[in-house]
């Protein structure tokens, strides 16, 4: 192990990183976004191939010495595409960020029009939002959820998409719990002659294991994180036919990105053969189960949830009818060693550094071994905290029983505090 290197030569990062092993460790970590790498995927992310510069691809690199890295390329892109049943695979964007400034690059000019998701809707900054790039550079217009259903409304995004005429039609969100209908995308992107481009991010676990309907095959381009759902290594990937494989690849190296990261390819490459094996698939269930089990028992005891619940990993809590705020509800149970993200919810009328929801997601638990019985345990938490949220007492008493859960359900038994 490393740690004895690094507790000598530099104690203050060894000592950061002991205590978010242990904030890990001892938390209940609901960000729908995080999840616990493997000890493999750890390892391999952790190795010399960090020292590695590889510009270019397997066979076609501007360095020597690439012949073990262009092994581990290969099988990652290999397996990247057995997991997803895709034809070409670009394991090299640093994050799923990076992975849609590809795209965007590939297939648009400065100015065209981007069809996205409202970032306040469940949406991601990269699909057009004014503080990131993709506004700044693109021309974004946004659909969002239906007012009654809160479902994406598809008639909505016909609409949007004939009178625009966007270049790009993206789908794909960071928040929303319902299946995502990719045909009917892909029907409309067809209809208006647009580009059609599906962001996985947060769904490419359950999407690899067939829980949730694929968009390879009916994108043109699909781009995803590695590290959610997915639970590899922090990173970006894309996916696309053979008919757009060269000119992605250029756009990620060389037009966003310099030397890839090739302990990250490793650890990707890992991941993806984890994906592969059949108690992948165990895993996924299990995070959906317990998120409609979350969800079942948080509406019990009175919460009304976006969408009324959840096919997926995650659950939006709408916390008006409480009197609580999204930033109130976030710190209350964070204090009470119960980590979630405030959220903006549908039609809010609070800003996004206040909000009137709480996103809590699934991954994180599911890989500790938790189950149904403890998502009704943890409900039975948050309802405590969230009708007194400034009583110590009750923050007291249910951080005890987190620790309590969280000894019960250790990660990374194999890691020595010291
Ligand atoms: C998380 C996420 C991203 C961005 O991933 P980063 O690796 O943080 O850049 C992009 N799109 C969606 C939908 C996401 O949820």
């Amino acid at each position: 192990m490393t740690e004895p290197a690094l507790k000598e030569t530099d104690p203050e990062v060894f000592a950061a990183i002991q205590a978010e092993l242990l904030r890990e460790r001892e938390s209940l970590v609901m960000i729908a976004s995080e999840n616990y790498a493997s000890r493999a995927v750890m390892e391999a992310q952790a190795s010399v191939m960090t020292n590695k510069y590889a510009e270019g691809y397997p066979g076609a690199r501007y360095y020597g010495g690439c012949e073990f890295v262009d092994r581990v390329e290969r099988l990652a892109r290999d397996r990247a595409n057995r997991v997803f049943d895709s034809e070409h695979a670009n394991v090299q964007p640093h994050s799923g960020s990076q992975a849609n400034m590809s795209v965007y690059l590939s297939f648009l000019e400065t100015g065209d029009t981007i069809l996205g998701m409202d970032l306040s809707h469940g949406g991601h900054l990269t699909h057009g939002s004014p503080v990131s790039f993709s506004g700044k550079i693109y021309h974004p217009v946004f659909y969002g959820l239906h007012p009654e259903t809160q479902r994406i409304d598809y008639d909505q995004v016909r609409d949007l998409a004939k009178k625009q005429k966007p270049k790009i039609v993206v789908a794909g969100a960071s928040a929303y719990p319902r299946i995502i209908n990719f045909s009917r995308f892909r029907e409309i992107a067809q209809e208006t002659g647009a580009y059609f481009m599906v962001d996985m991010a947060h769904i490419a676990g359950l999407v690899a294991a067939n829980l949730h309907p694929s968009p390879v095959g009916e994108a043109d381009v699909v781009t995803s994180t590695t590290h959610k759902t997915l639970r590899g290594p922090r990173g970006g990937l894309i996916l696309c036919s053979e008919e757009y494989g060269a000119v992605l690849d250029k756009s990620v190296f060389p037009g966003t990105q310099g030397g890839p990261l090739m302990h990250i390819i490793a650890a990707k490459a890992v991941a993806f053969e984890e994906a592969l094996r059949p108690d992948f698939r165990t895993y996924q269930k299990q995070v959906i189960r317990n998120a409609q089990v979350l969800a079942e028992a948080l509406m019990e005891y009175g919460f009304d949830l976006v969408t009324g619940g959840t096919d997926n990993h995650l659950i939006l809590v709408d916390l008006t009818g409480k009197g609580i705020t999204g930033l109130d509800a976030e710190r209350a149970l964070g204090q009470a060693g119960i980590v979630a993200n405030k959220n903006a919810i549908p039609f809010d009328t609070k800003g996004p550094k206040i909000t009137s929801g709480v996103r809590l997601g699934t991954p994180a638990l599911t890989t500790r071994g938790m189950k149904a019985d403890e998502m009704r345990l943890i409900a039975g938490l948050i309802n405590d905290i969230l009708i007194s949220p400034s009583n110590e007492g009750v923050i007291a008493k249910v951080h005890d029983v987190v620790l309590e859960m969280c000894h019960a359900f250790p990660i990374y038994p194999y890691l020595q505090p010291s």
